[in-house]
């Protein structure tokens, strides 16, 4: 049973005040088969713990795994090209007339074997464990049939199997109408071929939709989203990102989990999303990378909408996978408080994908997933941004990354 000690500042949000951070100095953390037993102050530390094995924490701060909420982690290619090409002022539809854009990430993806993927994969969720994060959302998308979705999800399962990362899957096949298909047909394929093998399969969570104009209609998603309410996948959304197209209104008639983005939802559509207990997942990734406006704190804060933050990593809009990056951007950018932002990444995020019994703090009975950060409190380290701040992380109580000196 190994007691994390020499701990500078534990900062965790609690289950019960999931707004607010609770801070503990000179603390200690023990655990026991992956799962937390006791925090506190290490003045305090339980005499039958004394002689247990002591991991020293270097006097730093300690903050709950991170939990990327929303990524697209499966993909083959990168878009280097269009990126350029969008600082030059290219438009949407231009870049997709030149074969850019989602339907170039598909072709790509569709060169690489399953082996090669996860080659890719694994890289990724690597460099996301040096930077504390032990939880990963990865949604398909860039298949865009039946075996392309399924194979996406296929892949998620195999990481699951292999690394120690904790993998949600989350099914995607409404990311975009593939250029080759018929609107209607390709949408009765995700009704009734994707959804019922995906559902019978167990290789999925969440069902997630596009909901934009350019994507999938409000009509469209809403049949997607009752086909796979009915098989057990509970909806997630691409929400109001580049107009407010009535997203957010539909998660909270969904019931969806989360709606995503809301770069351009309406202070009606929070309202809604609130009385329904949608969660926001806020991606300033994509904002910066698409330069939309910041979805400020006070209004989330006004409706009384619960929010999340994560990377939306794509190779699009949002081409990384770091999610301090993410959080120093929500403080910079959205204003959120630095605690609401670790709370945004921690605990907020667990609840966006139904994770929030298990993990998001550092509470008994929680995992034993944790990070040691070289700051002397959560503000700093959000303020201070380095590329990695980092120096150890542990997922069901092992270390599963640590920085060398
Ligand atoms: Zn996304």
């Amino acid at each position: 049973m190994p007691v994390l000690s020499n701990i500078r500042l534990l900062s965790t949000p609690l289950a019960a005040s999931p707004g607010r951070i609770h801070s503990i100095d000179h603390a200690a953390l023990v655990w026991r088969d992956g799962k937390i037993l006791w925090t506190g102050s290490e003045k305090e530390l339980p005499e039958q713990y004394r002689t247990e094995e002591r991991w020293d924490a270097g006097g730093k701060l300690v903050i709950p795994g991170l939990i990327d909420c929303h990524t697209h982690l499966g993909f083959g290619g990168w878009r280097t090209e269009e990126f350029v090409r969008k600082i030059g002022g290219a438009t949407y539809e231009e870049i997709a007339r030149a074969g850019g854009g989602i339907a170039s990430t598909v072709a790509e993806t569709a060169k690489l074997s399953l082996e090669e993927l996860e080659h890719r994969a694994l890289g990724f969720l690597r460099e996301m464990s040096s930077l504390g994060v032990t939880t990963a959302e990865c949604k398909s998308g860039y298949g865009l049939s039946v075996e392309g979705e399924i194979r996406l999800l296929e892949l998620y399962r195999r990481l699951s199997e292999r690394q120690p990362m904790t993998i949600v899957p989350t099914f995607l096949g409404a990311h975009a109408i593939p250029a080759s298909a018929d609107r209607k047909s390709y949408v009765a394929s995700i009704i009734d071929q994707m959804i019922p093998e995906i559902a019978s399969r167990g290789l999925a969570r969440f069902c997630d939709v596009f909901v934009e104009p350019i994507a999938f209609s409000v009509e469209e998603s809403r049949a997607i989203f009752r086909a796979g309410a009915a098989a057990g996948l509970r909806p997630k959304l691409h929400a109001d990102q580049l107009s407010d197209g009535g997203g957010a209104s539909l998660a909270a008639e969904v019931g969806a989990i989360s709606a995503d983005h809301l770069e351009a939802v309406s202070d009606a559509g929070l309202e809604r999303m609130a009385e329904a207990g949608v969660i926001a997942v806020l991606l300033p990734i994509a904002s910066l990378y698409l330069r939309k406006p910041w979805l400020a704190a006070a209004r989330l804060r006004k409706c009384g909408v619960r929010f999340a933050v994560a990377t939306d990593f794509n190779p699009g809009s949002a081409p990384s996978c770091h999610l301090p990056f993410a959080l120093t951007l929500s403080v910079a950018g959205n204003r959120l408080h630095p605690e609401e932002a670790l709370s945004a990444a921690t605990i907020a995020a667990a609840a966006a994908i139904a994770e929030g019994d298990r993990r998001g703090s550092l509470e008994p009975g929680k995992a034993a997933d944790f990070a040691v950060i070289d700051a002397e409190s959560v503000a700093h380290w959000l303020y201070h941004f380095r590329p990695n701040a980092c120096v150890m992380t542990v997922k069901d109580g092992k270390k599963i990354y640590e920085a060398r000196n």
